[in-house]
């Protein structure tokens, strides 16, 4: 018999490693950090679940999500501090798609972890520490450590001890501090600060005492200000308040403070279900034939349990929604989950009010408009397999779901499914990454495709499915092209031709509601000098400030700088200042000198600061509270307004030059969208198209709403030029304090890639264009350049970037710049 303590199994077992993805690192030496895992954890731990690991020199601890586990020599290498899950937070397939995501989009791991999980859960690691009373071991501790808890005990604890030990450690590591722990004279405790969370939602309303006797209070002209506006309009979301007042947040802040306001959340998911009064059954639903169609092909493909990609391409008010409708409720029938996601989240309560009719609670949602428990609490019901339908904006495509049968990106040739800070990944590809480990079907849809997908589709890799009808064989609305050079040559000055207004006019008189589309560049009102011809330029940013006039201030729509009005131009000293461009609210004027009656909604970044109050307007304009509304691209897209009979395109001839190879298709996209808001309920839809380009071919394919028509043009010019979908374009973007800095950075970094090219020459070729400021040369204070490179994207190309990001952050240029590359990333930014 041997002695059962040596023959324990545990002493000839190697040690646990866990390979760790670490919070806080740069890409440029991120990788996975191995930890051993001490005895107490090894019973719990496993991978997906989130970590506290000492980091560096100093062993500040860091939050790490356990990506593998395996045995090996521990030698060497540090211990876990504790686990923070004992079940795993991520499943295996997500913590694929994180090593995915690293990969194709060059983020580091933990930026591909963080991103699966609901925000709340995003916690932080803080430790304190207090002094042990009546501590007796001090003749045992080192002379070093003796003297750091001399130090120690003469502060009066609590805050002004955690800064002094928080010092020593950056100054001196954690040697002392985990003696003096050891020892007993210190303790420590792991914090786990949860992030703060999304601040759309916080909503402001005066307090009942406020509101009895404002007198009692005493405000500065500031909070009162604030508690004037909450008394005349009620309640409004902590942004919009302090727009509306010209105030930052932190007085609203003060003003809660002194009990005369509260804040609280709105309660965006209770106030939707409130709405789903009708119930509906999927069984009720009867497709059109051209629909049936399209559903078939999928619901046979559904059937197969294989991965395949599909584009619908259906006009607008073809239905597509029903048609998604019968395929998640067939999804759901075989036992599998359904994903649908839409590109905004203005469109979420409408979607999700037809969806909850449906399916009730079997739905869940997420997007960033909900606050960060709501999130939760969504995410812990998809987990659970309480919901096994999801709704959302990309982040959705994330959703713990464990059995996907069928995702839907709904307007996929949106923008906004890309997403531009880290992880850098595109929507699209992330569903098909899940669609291939579930055997899935991944359904693309839209009245103006990408040109990409509608490319793939052409070539056979996607099937293409089209729906050319609308709905009930409504026509599409009859769409007339307004010169404006004529206008202006008969003396009109406004931006109303005579026939918009004409129409307006009827459809007032009909009581029938019109929509009126202004493009986001030139509308804003921006003040400009008559000498010397400059605009004023936000101080932080390349970007001129934009009047508004409202809350009569300059403000910054990128970092958010607010001013008063100037009266002197800051570059020459002039006194002679204008309003420059034409904004909403200009229009806005016109309009009531036109239309005095008319009940006007303006949508614009403005108004619709809070989430809260974009849904509210919508369903205002809905619900018949208004005649017309004019906004930005917001209103162009998604939304179903059966009584909206007319459509006015001003002003959008400028996006056509926003200087990317992308600005025809958005604004032939944003065009044709529009136009198809109009005519889906009884009476047939009109549009009118203003511009100075009558003759413009995107215009005319735009009013015959003629998408392969436009596909064929844009495609041979993209072919001629070689831009995406003829190969991946990725962009190099620098930022730094200097415009120097930026600029030398940039250019070594070309060096180096010129360098190495010629050392790999890759199979196809590769072009490296600039380095050249961006767009926006400086946004928050930080100068910025970038570099295009025009490739393939392989594992080779891929490599060969990533190398470059590593390398780069060792040139002595880049010591004081930032860098990022963005894979088929935006260029007009
Ligand atoms: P799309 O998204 O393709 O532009 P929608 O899904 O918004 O079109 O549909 C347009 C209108 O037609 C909506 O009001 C919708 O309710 C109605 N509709 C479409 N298909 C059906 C159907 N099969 N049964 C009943 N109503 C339908
Ligand atoms: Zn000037
Ligand atoms: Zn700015």
């Amino acid at each position: 018999m041997q002695d059962s303590e040596h023959s324990s199994p545990d002493q000839r077992v190697m040690p646990l490693i866990a390979e760790t993805a670490v919070s806080g690192t740069a890409y440029s030496f991120d990788m996975l950090f191995s930890y051993t895992v001490p005895e107490r954890l090894a019973a719990d731990i496993a991978c997906g679940c989130r970590v506290l690991v000492p980091f560096g020199r100093g062993n500040k601890r860091r939050i790490g999500v356990v990506m593998k586990l395996s045995e090996g020599d521990g030698r060497g290498l540090k211990s876990l501090v504790s686990l923070v899950d004992d079940t795993p937070v991520i499943s295996g397939e997500l913590l694929g798609l994180a090593f995915y995501l690293h990969d194709q989009t060059f983020c580091t791991y933990f930026d591909g972890v963080k991103t699966m999980l609901p925000p709340a859960m995003s916690v932080s690691a803080k430790e304190t520490f207090r002094l042990v009373k009546n501590f007796t071991g001090t003749a045992s501790l080192s002379r070093e450590a003796a003297e750091l808890l001399e130090l120690l005990s003469v502060t009066d604890g609590g805050k002004a001890l955690n800064e002094l030990i928080e010092k020593h450690i950056i100054d001196n590591g954690r040697r002392l501090t985990d003696e003096l722990c050891d020892a007993g004279a210190l303790d420590s405790d792991n914090v786990f600060r949860q992030t703060v969370g999304d601040a759309a939602v916080r909503m402001v309303r005066l307090s009942d005492e406020y509101t009895a006797s404002p007198e009692r209070f005493s405000l500065t002209v500031k909070q009162k200000a604030v508690a004037d506006f909450l008394g005349e309009y009620g309640t409004a979301a902590v942004k919009e308040a302090a727009y509306m007042c010209g105030v930052t947040e932190a007085v609203i802040k003060r003003l809660c403070a002194t009990g005369a306001a509260e804040e609280y959340e709105a309660e965006v998911l209770r106030r939707v279900e409130d709405h789903a009064d009708e119930v509906r059954r999927p069984g009720d639903i009867v497709l059109s034939e051209e629909q049936q169609r399209a559903h078939d092909a999928v619901y046979a493909q559904l059937s197969e349990k294989k991965p395949a990609v599909f584009l619908l391409h259906g006009v607008t008010g073809s239905g597509k929604t029903s048609v998604f409708e019968k395929l998640i409720d067939d999804t759901v029938n075989m036992g599998r989950q359904a994903m649908l996601l839409i590109p905004e989240i203005g469109l979420t309560p409408q979607i999700l009010k037809r969806f909850r009719s449906m399916f009730g609670e079997r739905v869940a949602v997420i997007h960033s408009g909900l606050s960060m428990g709501q999130r939760l609490d969504e995410y812990k019901r998809i987990k659970r397999g309480d919901a096994d339908i999801v709704i959302g904006t990309r982040s959705a495509v994330f959703a713990p779901l464990d059995n996907i049968g069928l995702i839907i990106i709904d307007e996929e040739g949106e923008r906004s499914y890309k997403s531009d800070s880290s992880p850098r990944y595109n929507t699209h590809d992330v569903a098909k990454q899940r669609c291939a480990c579930h055997g899935s079907v991944l359904l693309l849809a839209s009245a103006t495709p990408s040109i990409e997908s509608y490319y793939l589709a052409e070539r056979g890799a996607y099937r293409l499915l089209e729906m050319k009808e609308r709905y009930r064989n409504a026509p599409l609305p009859e769409v007339s092209i307004v010169d404006m050079n004529l206008e202006r040559g008969e003396g009109n000055r406004t931006e109303f031709s005579r026939r918009l207004a004409e129409e307006i006019s009827a459809n007032l008189k009909n009581g029938e509601q019109s929509i009126l589309l202004l493009n986001r560049r030139g509308y804003h009102t921006i003040i400009s000098c008559c000498d010397c011809y400059q605009p004023v330029y936000c101080p932080n940013c390349s970007v001129p400030l934009t009047y508004h006039k409202k809350n009569n201030r300059l403000m910054c729509h990128y970092c958010g700088y607010i001013s008063d009005p100037v009266t002197v131009c800051p570059s020459c000293g002039s006194e002679r200042l204008k309003n420059m461009g034409f904004g909403t609210q200009k229009l806005e004027e016109e309009l009531s000198m036109f239309f005095p009656t008319a009940r006007v909604l303006r949508m614009d970044a403005d108004t619709t600061f809070s989430r809260y109050s974009y849904e509210k307007n919508f369903t205002d304009f809905r619900d018949g509270k208004y005649d017309i509304m004019i906004g930005t691209q917001m209103i162009g897209k998604g939304l179903d307004f059966p009584n909206v009979t007319l459509v006015g395109v001003l002003s959008v001839d400028k996006a056509l030059y926003a200087g990317d190879f992308r600005s025809y298709e958005r604004t032939f996209s944003l065009i044709t969208q529009v136009v198809g808001r109009g005519g889906r309920g009884d009476s047939r839809g009109r549009a009118i198209l203003q511009t100075f380009i009558p003759e413009h071919y995107i215009m005319n394919l735009a009013a015959a709403q003629d998408y392969k028509g436009f596909y064929n043009e844009e495609i041979a010019i993209r072919r001629a030029m070689i831009f995406p979908p003829l190969c991946d374009m990725c962009i190099f973007c620098f930022t730094a304090d200097e415009d120097i800095t930026v600029r030398l950075g940039a250019e070594a970094v070309l060096r180096l890639m010129n360098a190495r090219l010629k050392a790999l020459q890759p199979k196809t070729p590769v072009r490296v264009l600039g380095p050249v400021r961006c767009s926006y040369g400086r946004i928050n204070g930080r100068y910025r350049y970038r570099i295009i490179m025009k490739c393939k994207n392989t594992a080779e190309m891929r490599g060969f970037i990533s190398g470059i990001l590593t390398e780069a952050a060792k040139l002595k240029e880049m010591k004081n710049v930032s860098l990022y590359a963005d894979m088929n990333g935006d260029v007009g930014v």
